[in-house]
């Protein structure tokens, strides 16, 4: 078939065309790729007021029936140290030690299935049991040692903030409502009118291993009396 040059050109133009239209579509795609996406309104985050703390442990069982939590594991613990200063005026100090729910969560980083996640809409540090293989990288990645292998699904576990068991239902995590002396506060670190921000803003607080760049999510008020241990 013989091909007059005036239509070789023509086909040598559509090819050209459609190659810079396909150049440019691959670099507005690029261009997407690179925009980093919309950060979501809420970040939820958690304060554990150590001078109001009384080592009750309400929060602890509150979260073991909510959650279904079997004995032997537990997503959260009140640790004790003390007591500090001489008899008869001697206290202890109680610190919350459960998930930290880290902006930058090692756990997440050396997980292989994707099990688990940052769930974008609300920051909370989640588990995807359906997808986890109990290979615990997770838990020897984790630098504050609160994720455990639940003995009933063989999965990974960990406090979620009661996202599924309360959170859905525009309820407080139960530790939070259990509290006796109101010692924990939860709520939205990007609403500067929620109570958690006002407390962070009249308080001083600390949270703990900073120095790991995981950018933490459990802030603590320190107890005036107890002394710090990171
Ligand atoms: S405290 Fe541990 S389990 Fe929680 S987000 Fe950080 S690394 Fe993951
Ligand atoms: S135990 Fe599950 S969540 Fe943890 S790293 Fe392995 S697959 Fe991921
Ligand atoms: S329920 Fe409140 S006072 Fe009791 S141990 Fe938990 S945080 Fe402390």
């Amino acid at each position: 078939m013989q091909v007059s040059k005036r239509q070789f050109l023509k086909g040598v133009g559509a090819l050209l065309t459609g190659v810079s239209v396909y150049g440019a579509t691959r670099t507005l795609q690029a261009d997407s790729l690179l925009q980093p996406e919309p950060e979501s309104e809420t970040k939820y985050a958690m304060v554990h007021d150590e001078n109001a703390c009384i080592g009750c442990n309400a929060c602890v069982q509150a979260c073991r029936e909510v959650n279904h939590i079997p004995e032997g594991v537990t997503r959260v613990k009140i640790e004790r140290k003390g007591p500090f200063g001489e008899y008869p005026n001697q206290s202890y100090r109680f610190s919350r030690v459960s998930c930290q729910h880290c902006e930058a969560a090692p756990c997440v980083r050396v997980c292989p299935t994707g099990a688990a996640y940052i769930d974008k809409e609300t920051g909370i540090v989640a588990v995807n049991s359906d997808r986890c293989v109990g290979c615990q990288y997770c838990i020897a990645a984790c630098p504050y040692q609160v994720r455990y292998i639940h003995p009933e699904t063989r999965t990974a576990d960990k406090c979620d903030f009661c996202q599924k068991s309360r959170l859905a239902q525009g309820l407080l995590p139960t530790c939070v409502e259990a509290c006796p002396t109101k010692a924990l506060t939860f709520g939205n670190l990007k609403d500067p009118e929620s109570d958690l921000v006002k407390l962070l803003k009249a308080k001083p607080s600390y949270r703990a291993k900073v120095d790991l760049g995981t950018r933490p999510k459990l802030f603590h008020i320190q107890t005036i009396d107890g002394e710090i241990m990171l």
